[in-house]
């Protein structure tokens, strides 16, 4: 690949260059069919293959136990805001909890209270999120239809810790979006866990959901069939055609997960090398850098921080992207500059900017 840029997107994101080169390979003719993953039909037996090694990667790379079900569907992480309680909240008699950690999980708590009655055990809000509580200590009510976390804020660059997950209380259903597939996790503590494909997992326009088989039995009866998680679940998400090519894209993905990097621990300790190398340059600049995150929470994903003014901060972002380090503003909510260093993006890309940053520094220091 030549002319590549350092691409610190929060999502589309950089892909590992072997999954594009895979792509393109095939792309006239995916393993002999003469035609590319792109126009074969999704029920011809090239993409049987494609979706069942998709699959098999996932339960693989996360030891999925095997009463846990992989769906595959489309609506981004955004339409789950609105699946997750129609499907577990509609016409139930106890409330949802949400732990408010941050702009995602806001606009979660948004479609949860259209469906029944939420109740927030906790909100960052006063921190400006730029912390988490812990899980185990906010006294869930047991039987509440369930719990909802978002692992990894990816505005804020928030994290909850290894571990955080209760091992009792209602089902925990985590928005994993931006930290999907970064580490290990213990499935079995989560009763559904949903991601959308386009940070670490793949391409857009393919959500990726895993969920405990049991909780498909609490489901209300009446639900459109594409808004059911049952139609996913009953036809191994093949009621209707599926995002083929991004199903695709995560296949090579995850293939590239278990045999190039070989497993999510190798993932996590590459992903915590990464983020460290920016974490000691904001914390050993005096305070001209000043990160987000509460120390504790820091995402090893979505790495974000200030400068002394707004001023610099563009200069910062306009510079680094004319030596070739792209999307490096934070997000318009909060200003800034946020690095999203997912699965894909090499340590090298993290070496330079790691070494542009104490650049801009030094020059910003000999020139006032
Ligand atoms: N949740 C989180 C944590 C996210 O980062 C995002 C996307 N940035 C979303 C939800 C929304 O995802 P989508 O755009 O796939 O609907």
């Amino acid at each position: 690949m030549t002319e590549r840029v350092w691409n610190f997107s929060a999502g589309p994101a950089t892909l590992p260059s072997r999954v594009l080169e895979v792509a393109r390979d095939e792309m006239s003719s995916f393993n002999g069919a003469g035609m590319s993953v792109l126009e074969m039909s999704h029920r011809s037996t090239w993409f049987e293959d494609i979706i069942g090694e998709a699959e098999t990667n996932l339960r693989e790379l996360l030891a999925v136990p095997a009463d846990y079900r992989v769906l595959f569907m489309q609506g981004g992480a955004s339409l789950q805001f609105s699946m997750v309680p129609m499907n577990f909240l509609r016409g139930g008699s106890t409330a949802a909890g949400y732990v408010v950690s941050g702009s995602w999980a806001k606009k979660a708590v948004v479609e949860a209270k259209r469906e029944g009655e939420v109740r927030v055990v906790w909100d960052g809000a006063d921190s400006g999120f730029s912390t988490l509580p812990a899980v185990r200590e906010l006294g869930v009510e047991a039987d509440s239809a369930y719990l909802h976390v978002t692992s990894n804020e990816t505005i804020q660059g928030i994290e909850f810790p290894p571990g955080f997950e209760p091992d009792a209380g209602p089902p925990l259903i985590c928005d994993a979006s931006s930290d999907f597939l970064s580490r290990p996790l213990p499935m079995s503590r989560y009763g559904m866990i949903y991601a959308g494909a386009q940070k670490n997992a793949g391409s857009a326009g393919l959500t990726v959901a895993i969920l405990r088989e049991d909780l498909l039995e609490r489901i209300p009866d009446g639900l459109h069939s594409m808004l059911d998680y049952r139609t996913f679940a009953d036809d191994r998400s093949l009621y209707n055609t599926p995002p083929a090519f991004s199903i695709y894209v995560l296949m090579l993905v995850t293939r590239w997960l278990r045999f190039d990097v070989g497993g999510l621990e190798e993932m996590q300790a590459r992903n915590l090398e990464k983020a460290a190398l920016l974490y000691t340059v904001i914390d050993e600049s005096d305070g001209f850098y000043r990160g987000h995150a509460d120390p504790a929470f820091r995402s090893a994903m979505n790495i974000t921080w200030r400068l002394p003014s707004e001023d610099l901060e563009k200069r910062f972002v306009d510079e680094a992207s004319a030596v070739g380090m792209l999307e490096l503003k934070g997000h318009r909510s909060v200003g800034g500059c946020r690095a999203s260093i997912y699965n894909a993006m090499p340590i090298e890309g993290v070496r330079v900017l790691r070494a542009f940053m104490q650049d801009f520094m030094q020059d910003f220091a000999s020139n006032s």
